[in-house]
């Protein structure tokens, strides 16, 4: 499959690992958009937030569970978790994937 993310799950492309484990695998982002910037993926393909139901929420409960460890023991002071959904959302990698910001503020509503 010609997916970028499960390049980085394989070894093929190298990154930044931050943490790992059976589930899940998290990276520094390649263009960081905060000091922090991780990106929590599942080693499962799972196209977008619009595939998850009851085969695999649990798995993405776990990829949140994960995002407060990683904050935990970095000692992050607040931080955002962002997934884009979709072309409109500015999804560019069709492999699910959560990024973990901070570092910054952070405005409200996002653009
Ligand atoms: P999105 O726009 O939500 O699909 O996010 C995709 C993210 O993947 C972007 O923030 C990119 O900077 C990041 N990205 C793309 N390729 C790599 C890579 N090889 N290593 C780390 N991050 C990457
Ligand atoms: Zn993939």
């Amino acid at each position: 499959m010609d997916c970028i993310f499960c390049k980085i799950i394989s070894g093929e492309i190298p990154t930044t690992k931050v943490y790992e484990d059976d589930k899940v695998i998290a990276f520094n982002d390649i263009e960081p958009q905060a000091p922090v910037h991780i990106l929590i993926i599942p080693k499962e393909h799972i196209k977008s937030a619009a595939e998850i139901d009851g085969s695999n929420s649990s798995l993405i409960a776990h990829v949140f569970e994960v995002a407060a460890k990683i904050a935990k023991d970095m000692s992050l002071d607040g931080f955002r978790i962002v997934n884009n959904c979709g072309d409109s959302a500015g999804q560019t990698v069709k492999h699910i994937h959560f990024h973990l910001m901070s570092g910054r503020d952070f405005g409200w509503p996002a653009g």
